[in-house]
């Protein structure tokens, strides 16, 4: 664990260094939980949407596009559930002055129970090899049995005190299970209260309760509000979706984690309307759907998993989610939710405006069912630059930091280098980028040994560098040198174009 936290480090100080992430204000010492993405950042989250963009509204007929406005109407946060519901219970430790999420501490005493049935396994595997019955050793073995149990029962009445909004159960199950502040070691606890996580602002000059309004804490509500509107003037047929990525904002209690807890965030959300009673065919072909995104990004299978939800929301027949393991830890990247016809009914009831569809198939109205695809971006920017960022050590001794990102997300396509800053030699450069820059995010630098131009753009994940040199000027050729191997190539000029564009091909 030390030794990813320091990972996680290191991931967090490259990515300032060159100019992905910065801290919000960074000036005045920064705000809480609040980032900025920088000019390599901002391409890479771009090519992230693109990939997501198209994989959902242009490779499918039956999904489309929405941009609804940040701020809405305050009634919809009514009918949402998010004015009532959309709280955390929170907890402070009086020493430490921390504050931390109640059912978090529980759910974390949790996942130490389970380690502890993996470790249980772990060593039964190695005891047994090639004979050991996994399956077998976690259904019968004493132990891991009497862990399970324990684990179940704590899930259980955790959520059933959250089930009832039992904050004094909450509280003392805490207490029961002996949970330490890990900052201050005391378990010396206040109350635990609900605190919502929406920021209100006022619309307007007038400062009355009346006009008090939300920064949107999910994207999924202007798609539920715009549904008739999309399938009207789209003459949609359900089955059919709504794609949306924007911004959205959540007052987190506890925003200690990067890109993976922010305050101010973005969701890219796809809602999918399906006839009553088809839900949870859909709910399992869109989890397999969003399983096959995330390896297409060329990141291994094994760095996830899914969780399916054993508390389900107030909206949910069914909830999953996609789970990354990040270099804290394997935590929720993604949910796929079945959230009935809960949203559309509520509208109906709070609006007064009829939610229905009219299936032409069936010669019959009804509200439909939905199914929701919710990923984070920032947390997907994460996952992949912390499965991009490696140390290597090289075959001369010295050492270079590399994003070994897909050529498809990398900010930069190809560096485009003249060897030395005379000679005519940048004149053919520029005039090679001029070739490519329509086509390709190109980047020119002359300053520098080329060494150490390699290396920095070996730190952002360019796959490309093309060097142009003396030779080039007598037989128009170009060396290519390749990101990952650092393996080089001498080619003609008119074939650096078609290679680059083969290998983004590739993911
Ligand atoms: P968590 O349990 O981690 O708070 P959640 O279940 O509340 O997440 P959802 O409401 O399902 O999250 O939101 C969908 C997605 O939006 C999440 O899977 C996550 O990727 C992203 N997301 C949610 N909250 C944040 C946040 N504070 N910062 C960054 N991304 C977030």
């Amino acid at each position: 664990m030390a030794n990813n936290e320091e990972l996680f480090k290191k991931i967090i100080a490259h990515a300032k260094e060159y100019g992905f992430v910065f801290p919000s204000s960074e000036i005045y010492d920064g705000l809480g939980a609040v980032y900025d993405y920088g000019q390599y950042g901002v391409e890479l989250k771009n090519n992230i949407k693109n990939y997501w963009w198209k994989a959902m509204v242009q490779y499918h007929e039956n999904i489309v596009g929405l941009d609804a406005a940040i701020f809405m109407h305050p009634t919809v946060w009514k009918a949402s559930g998010h004015v009532d519901a959309f709280s955390d219970p929170m907890i402070d430790n009086k020493d430490s002055k921390k504050r931390y999420r109640a059912d978090v501490l529980v759910e974390e005493y949790m996942s130490k129970i389970e380690q502890k049935i993996e470790k249980e396994a772990e060593k039964a595997a190695a005891r047994f090899g090639e004979s050991f019955d996994r399956e077998k050793f976690m259904t019968t073995h004493p132990r891991v049995l009497e862990y399970r149990e324990k684990r179940d029962a704590i899930a259980k009445r955790l959520y059933s005190a959250m089930d009832r909004n039992d904050l004094a159960d909450m509280k003392k199950l805490i207490e029961d299970l002996e949970i330490a502040c890990p900052v201050s070691g005391s378990k010396n606890w206040t109350e635990v209260r609900q605190f919502n996580l929406m920021f209100s602002t006022r619309l307007g000059s007038v400062s009355d309760e009346t006009n008090e309004i939300y920064l949107r804490p999910e994207t999924a509500q202007g798609i539920f509000v715009n549904f008739l509107n999309v399938q009207k003037t789209g003459r949609m047929k359900i089955p059919f979706g709504i794609a949306q990525i924007g911004k959205a904002f959540r007052n987190e209690i506890v925003a200690r984690q990067f890109l993976f807890r922010m305050r101010e965030f973005e969701q890219m959300e796809m809602q999918f309307f399906v006839r009553p009673g088809e839900e949870m065919q859909w709910y399992e072909y869109w989890k397999q759907e969003r399983m096959k995104w995330h390896l297409g990004m060329g990141i291994p299978a094994s760095k996830y998993r899914f969780h399916n939800h054993e508390k389900l929301a107030h909206y949910a027949n069914a909830a999953a989610d996609i789970e990354f393991d990040f270099p804290i830890g394997f935590k929720e990247i993604e949910g796929i939710h079945s959230r009935t016809d809960f949203d559309l009914a509520s509208h109906e009831k709070y609006s007064g405006k009829k939610m229905q569809y009219f299936d032409t198939e069936r010669n019959e109205g009804y509200v439909p069912y939905v199914i929701e695809t919710s990923i984070g971006l920032d947390r997907t920017f994460l996952a992949v630059l912390s499965q991009a960022y490696k140390e290597e050590v090289l075959e001369d001794g010295s050492e270079r930091a590399v994003l070994a990102l897909p050529p498809f997300l990398a900010p930069i396509k190809v560096a485009v280098l003249p060897l030395i800053k005379k000679d005519g030699l940048p004149e053919k450069a520029r005039e090679i980028m001029d070739g490519l820059k329509e086509e390709f995010m190109c980047f020119y630098e002359e300053k520098d040994t080329i060494g150490r131009r390699y290396r920095r753009q070996d730190a952002i994940g360019t796959p490309y560098c093309i060097t142009i040199d003396h030779q080039t000027l007598q037989d128009d050729t170009v060396t290519i040198r390749e990101r990952d191997t650092m393996h080089q190539d001498r080619i003609p000029v008119e074939k650096v174009d078609e290679i680059i564009r083969k290998r983004l091909l590739l993911k």
